[in-house]
């Protein structure tokens, strides 16, 4: 990307070729950092989904789908590794476009190219069964890809989210249709190209950008895709599950969160106050594992919110650019206003904010979308700020008085994507772990997302899993075969 006055024109990636939008048009990609555009990007349309799933359609049926699963292994390994070629190129582009950290976004950069390496790996270890059946026979099972399928990503983590769906689908022999979030379409246009160059052929990965209200919507609807893949809100994915219906499509949902991070006196205090400000700060608190609840017994409370206050004031906010900085700005002011209404929310309805929730006094970013990260003590259950998903860097503190309280107070809220529990017990962590209602727990750490592990959501969190081999049979239908031998 370039500072000019003009900033360039980024085209949308359909059969191989660079091409505009149907009509033509454009929208701007305003980097949060100093609020300056630095892309024109084309606006898809519902007649460019149509153009970009005829591609892919034959695309899958000119051979992605038969060719081996070694040779398309083989293809992937090359992906994974022009992307570990462009690492530093990436990186630049995803930091700059939201605002994210350099040394997050050089992290998120190189775990796209450890996850494509995952499925590389995985696609020739992908089989079905034989199966033992009454009638005499042979009966096995084949696993073969959907088709086509549509990928609809957000804007927090855009190309490392969206390498959680590349990977499977292309590994089970599906082709493409992306659509990266309208903040963040970038690095997903740049790793459609990218494919091209790995040799992937025209059609297997298409980019279409452009209003989740139109080009999402149209994905989602399609009658020539057979799967959607959504990582977003939970209101979008429930649209969606509307849309999917009308060809009866198969659907993946990574929703929203509200994640508790539950203390108990026990535990490590002073690790647990080191290491959890990240748990609901890092990417400016935009993450849907965001430990956004902290349950705290009440015995240690005092202790706990003063190690964790005095932890999250040496969170180093500040320039992206920066290798030093930890917390960038929010994606938008858009965003950092919706956030700092939750701020006002809290404190009006009493909880205390005990640090930050304003932005910073620093005048280098002043022009910025920055908010400081804010912790409430206080909180109830009835309280905005601990009912809803904020995705803001804004934690509210809640102490209990039993382990049958913290389980209570970690499931009342209709999300269950991950959560923490921190004791030295082993039994009351498995036991606690066990009654929380969450696809993911960490325990005595925050550590949400190993790539050879199954992630996803409970109740309002989501449906199927992204990760580990889990996802990979996500993006196949099963097929049974019954072979009469009497
Ligand atoms: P969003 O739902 O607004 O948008 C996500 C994607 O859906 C974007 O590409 C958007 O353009 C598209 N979209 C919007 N409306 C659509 C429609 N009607 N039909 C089809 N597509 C549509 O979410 P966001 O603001 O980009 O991301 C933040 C949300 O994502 C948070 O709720 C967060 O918790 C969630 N999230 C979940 C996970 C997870 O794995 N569970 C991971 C990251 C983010």
């Amino acid at each position: 990307m370039t500072t000019d006055q003009t900033p360039p024109t980024v085209r949308m990636i359909i059969g191989g070729a660079q091409v505009d939008g149907a009509d033509g048009r454009t929208f701007d990609v305003v980097e949060p950092h100093a609020g300056t555009t630095i892309a024109r990007v084309a606006e898809g349309t519902p007649a460019d989904v149509d153009r970009a799933v005829a591609a892919a359609q034959a695309a899958f049926d000119s051979g992605w789908a038969t060719i081996t699963a070694a040779e398309r292994a083989r293809l992937m390994f090359r992906l994974a590794q022009v992307v570990r070629d462009h690492h530093e190129e990436l990186s630049q582009l995803e930091s700059r476009n939201i605002g994210k950290p350099i040394s997050g976004a050089r992290w998120e950069i190189g775990r796209v190219a450890d996850v494509i390496e995952f499925y590389a790996g995985a696609t020739t270890k992908l089989h079905g069964e034989t199966i033992p059946v009454t009638r005499p026979g042979f009966d096995f099972t084949l696993r073969e890809p959907i088709g086509v399928v549509g990928l609809i990503v957000p804007w927090n983590f855009p190309l490392y989210l969206a390498s959680w769906k590349l990977g499977p689908a292309l590994a089970a022999g599906n082709t493409v249709v992306l659509k990266p979030a309208s903040y963040s379409p970038l690095t997903a246009v740049r790793f459609g190209e990218l494919a091209l160059e790995a040799g992937l052929p025209a059609g297997v990965v298409n980019v279409v950008t452009g209003p989740g209200g139109t080009v999402g919507a149209a994905i989602a609807a399609h009658h020539g895709i057979g799967k959607v893949g959504f990582t977003g809100e939970t209101a979008t994915g429930q649209e969606i599950m509307r849309l999917a219906a009308g060809n009866i499509k198969k659907i993946s949902l990574e929703l929203g969160g509200k994640s508790p991070n539950i203390v108990f006196a026990d535990a490590d205090l002073e690790r647990f106050a080191a290491e959890s400000p990240y748990s609901v700060f890092d990417n400016c608190g935009q993450d849907c594992c965001a430990r956004s609840r902290i349950l705290v017994e009440r015995s240690v409370h005092d202790k706990v919110v003063a190690l964790f206050a005095e932890a999250t004031k040496k969170v180093k906010v500040g320039d992206p650019s920066d290798p030093a900085t930890e917390v960038g700005p929010l994606v938008s002011f858009r965003q950092r206003d919706r956030v700092a209404a939750y701020v006002e929310a809290g404190r009006a309805e009493g909880a205390e904010l005990v640090v930050g929730g304003v932005p910073p006094t620093d005048p280098a970013l002043s022009r910025g979308a920055y908010l400081l990260p804010a912790v409430f003590d206080r909180a109830t259950t009835e309280m905005k700020i601990v009912r809803e998903e904020i995705f803001g860097p804004v934690v509210a503190v809640i102490p209990f008085d039993s382990e049958d309280e913290a389980v209570r107070l970690a499931n009342a809220t209709p999300y269950g994507l991950s959560g923490s529990v921190w004791t030295r017990d082993i039994g009351r962590a498995i036991r606690v772990s066990k009654g929380i209602q969450t696809g993911v727990i960490s325990v005595n750490c925050n550590n949400s997302v190993h790539i050879e592990a199954p992630f996803g959501g409970y109740k309002m969190s989501g449906l199927g899993r992204d990760l580990g081999m889990d996802a990979l049979r996500e993006y196949t239908e099963v097929k049974n075969v019954f072979v009469d031998l009497s």
